[in-house]
């Protein structure tokens, strides 16, 4: 009887996870919070299949394919086909995978191109491994705007970052990755912000490779692994430049040469972390029988609802993310030049968002585990904090290492 009901009502599915009372999370674009089960999950990995299978495990609990697995559960959420996306180590690492192998595909090129809006360790990775090389590569970098008009034929490989962690403002993945391989470049998307959080197609828009962490919007829990996508028809072409020995083709023929796996295996490298895998496969759990675009459409509705109140609510704040909601990500960010006082004082009151310098406050929208209540309710305590100048207490500027 209440079927249709019931389906209109798919989001928020707030019993699926562990939300702390007194508490208005808006902060799940930099860590999800803990899914219902894990925790069960994580203790089954450890008591049942470590303490009493203990090596056997790799077999009977599946732990060698755990990886696979995951990223086939990964996989849909990202618009990617079975068998193309790879989990394990750090997102750090995997863009350096990516780099490295999307380099060698344009031995005749130097230049990788970023823009000044992704996130630092991506071009920290980029400007390591060129340095490695050392053949005179060079890494651009220039205004998220400009990015198209520098993509011409001296360009090997483009890496961005979809969603700006900032301001939350979205490139056009399609658009930029044809603007690419017109120029004959191989395209690299980060999607640390957009998996589970939009809708991303990338098999659709034909990007060589992808990558992306898995604790942010997919509630994998803190170090919990990351992910590489690389196209199907490319696959057998890259030449690791991490080439461990879980990539092999026979992992356990112990060869002393190295022979890349077949398929996207070979883009695995070492003993994957498997408390943390299996923490994530469950965590996946709460993305069955919602699509990423009924997500979408709840989180601008969030969004949306958000900015309409903190803007007549908090004339001093300043919105710092693109208007338009087809803009942007699953956050919102304000500037404030007291941001970081702000937000620490909002913090206190039970709203947990978080700040990036300068002068960011940065606000994350998962409608898996929020609905337009807990928006508005978090606008009104921001109102008070603003309109009392509560914020101005000293004990709010004492800075933490993790803003
Ligand atoms: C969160 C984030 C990272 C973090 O990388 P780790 O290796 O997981 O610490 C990297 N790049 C982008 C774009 C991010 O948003």
């Amino acid at each position: 009887m209440n079927a249709p009901i019931a389906q209109a009502r798919l989001l928020p599915r707030k019993d699926r996870f562990e939300l702390p009372d007194g508490i208005l999370y808006l902060d799940g674009n930099s860590l999800g919070v803990l899914p219902k089960g894990a925790a069960e999950r994580a203790a089954r990995t450890i008591t049942s299949e470590w303490g009493q299978d203990l090596i056997k495990a790799w077999n009977t609990a599946n732990w060698m394919h755990l990886p696979k697995t995951v990223g086939d559960r990964i996989a849909p959420l990202i618009g990617a086909a079975q068998g193309t996306v790879a989990t394990g180590d750090t997102l750090s690492i995997k863009v350096y995978q990516a780099v490295a192998a999307a380099l060698q595909m344009r031995p005749d090129r130097k230049v990788v191109l970023s823009d000044n809006g992704n996130f630092p360790t991506d071009l920290y990775m980029a400007k390591g491994l060129i340095d490695t090389i050392g053949k005179n590569h060079e890494l651009k970098v220039v205004d998220p705007e400009s990015v198209v008009d520098a993509i011409d034929e001296s360009i090997a490989v483009v890496m961005l970052t979809q969603v700006d962690y900032r301001t939350g403002r979205m490139h056009d993945m399609k658009a930029i990755t044809d603007k690419a391989h017109a120029a004959g470049a191989v395209m690299i998307w980060d999607l640390a912000h957009s998996a589970g959080a939009v809708p991303v197609d990338l098999t659709g828009c034909n990007t060589e490779f992808a990558v992306g962490c898995t604790y942010k919007y997919l509630n994998g829990g803190p170090g919990a692994p990351a992910f590489i996508y690389a196209r199907p028809d490319i696959v057998e072409t890259i030449q690791p430049a991490l080439a461990g020995w879980l990539g092999h083709d026979a992992p356990f023929a112990m060869e002393l040469g190295y022979r890349p796996a077949m398929s996207t295996e070979r883009l695995r490298i070492g003993t994957p972390a498997i408390v943390q895998l299996s923490i994530l496969d469950e965590a996946l759990n709460a993305f069955e029988g919602v699509t990423m675009e009924d997500i979408r459409k709840a989180s601008i509705v969030l969004s949306e609802r958000f900015i309409a109140e903190v803007e007549r609510r908090c004339p001093m704040l300043e919105l710092a993310s693109p208007r338009d909601p087809q803009a942007r990500g699953s956050q919102v960010s304000f500037r404030f030049e007291k941001g970081y006082e702000a937000m620490q004082a909002l913090i206190e009151r039970g709203v947990i968002g978080d700040f990036r310098a300068p002068n960011i406050m940065r606000f994350g929208f998962t409608p898996l585990y929020l609905d337009e209540a807990d928006v508005f309710a978090a606008a009104e305590i921001l109102e008070d904090i603003m309109s009392t100048g509560a914020w101005k207490d000293p004990k709010y500027a004492v800075r933490s290492r993790v803003t």
